[in-house]
């Protein structure tokens, strides 16, 4: 569901979001497909700067009935990060590991946090 009311959500999420909010036709096509081999433009793209920045997107779209979706790295291979919705864009600034328990397994990190980057932090706690 596109809302009738674009340019006023766009808008909106500039005002409230202090990360980046892109709703031009290039952002949209690049952001419109994932590992799968789905292709779902986006609304708009949202790239939050914290957690106070996701809250503050979701609220937006709430008030403006518009549905969310969380990505990461986009290797879900069902199309589960793409849709006709507002792309919250966590790869940018939510990708920190933010405490490592070597007792406990998994470390507590932001949002997106790849396998890749896995291997350093849990090394470096010996
Ligand atoms: C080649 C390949 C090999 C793989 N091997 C494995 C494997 O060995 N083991 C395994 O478990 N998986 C494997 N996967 C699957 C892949 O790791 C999962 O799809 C992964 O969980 C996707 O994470 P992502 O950050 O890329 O999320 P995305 O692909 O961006 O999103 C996946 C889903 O999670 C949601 N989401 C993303 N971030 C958030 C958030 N912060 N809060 C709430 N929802 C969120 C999205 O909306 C979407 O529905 C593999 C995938 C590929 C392509």
């Amino acid at each position: 569901m596109i809302p009738s009311d674009v340019a006023e959500l766009h808008a909106d999420l500039t005002r409230a979001v202090r990360g980046r909010v892109r709703f031009d036709a290039a952002s949209r096509a690049m952001w419109s497909a994932d590992a799968s081999n789905y292709r779902r433009v986006p609304i708009g793209v949202v790239t939050p700067v914290d957690a106070d920045d996701v809250e503050a997107a979701v609220s937006v779209c709430s008030t403006h009935d518009v549905p969310v979706l969380p990505r990461g790295a986009g290797t879900s291979i069902a199309g589960q990060a793409v849709n006709t919705a507002v792309v919250l864009d966590f790869t940018r600034h939510l990708n920190q590991v933010l405490e490592i328990d070597p007792d406990a397994a998994p470390p507590v990190s932001s949002p997106v946090w790849c396998s890749t980057t896995c291997g350093p932090p849990r090394a470096s706690t010996g």
